[in-house]
């Protein structure tokens, strides 16, 4: 289970629902090979915003490092192994999303067979955020690749009904994390 993050730059603290991230965007070394995906829109708007940070690959059991999985005729294989993991990537996801707080807004990580919106190679979406979408099709939702300039982050701040001194401090925290 991943912890609620409160946000820093939040001085007069708004009680919101949290945004869901993947962990990686955040910096965290949670890819199969250690890395992370660390990005400055990502991370400034959890500056702003409770959030939960969350990698399903490791909360279906999966540790770091771990084998590289992907989707081969919809079924979610370790890539050397062929290993089988869907059932399993789904009960996790199912199970992960019924105990979250219900999101604010949705920011995944492109391209992940687990997190991907829609340029998952083979399949629509990852396992994950498909499973969060079906449950919560109303959410706003965004890949990092839509929050590449501080014209978008705060475009999609506004969305998620953002304060105009979460605005403010969302352009604080762009600078302060450049
Ligand atoms: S893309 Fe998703 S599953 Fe992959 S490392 Fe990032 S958070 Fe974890």
């Amino acid at each position: 289970m991943q912890n609620l993050i409160v946000p820093l730059f939040n001085g007069i603290r708004r009680v919101t629902k949290p945004l869901w991230i993947s962990s990686c965007l955040l910096g965290n070394h949670v890819r199969y090979d250690g890395g992370h995906k660390s990005h400055q829109g990502v991370k400034s708007l959890a500056l702003i915003f409770s959030h939960y940070a969350i990698c399903p690959e490791l909360e279906m059991g999966l540790g770091v490092p771990r084998p590289s999985i992907a989707w081969y005729n919809n079924r979610l294989l370790e890539n050397d192994s062929k290993l089988d993991h869907t059932s399993k990537a789904y009960s996790s996801a199912q199970s992960l999303v019924n105990t979250l707080e219900a999101p604010l807004g949705l920011i995944f990580k492109s391209k992940s067979p687990s997190c991907g919106l829609s340029d998952v190679a083979a399949k629509e979406r990852g396992f994950f955020a498909e499973t969060a979408l079906t449950t919560y099709p109303d959410s706003p939702v965004v890949d990092e690749n839509a929050l590449s300039d501080i014209e978008a982050t705060l475009a999609f701040a506004l969305k998620l009904g953002a304060s105009h001194k979460q605005l403010d401090d969302l352009q604080k925290a762009w600078s302060f994390l450049a």
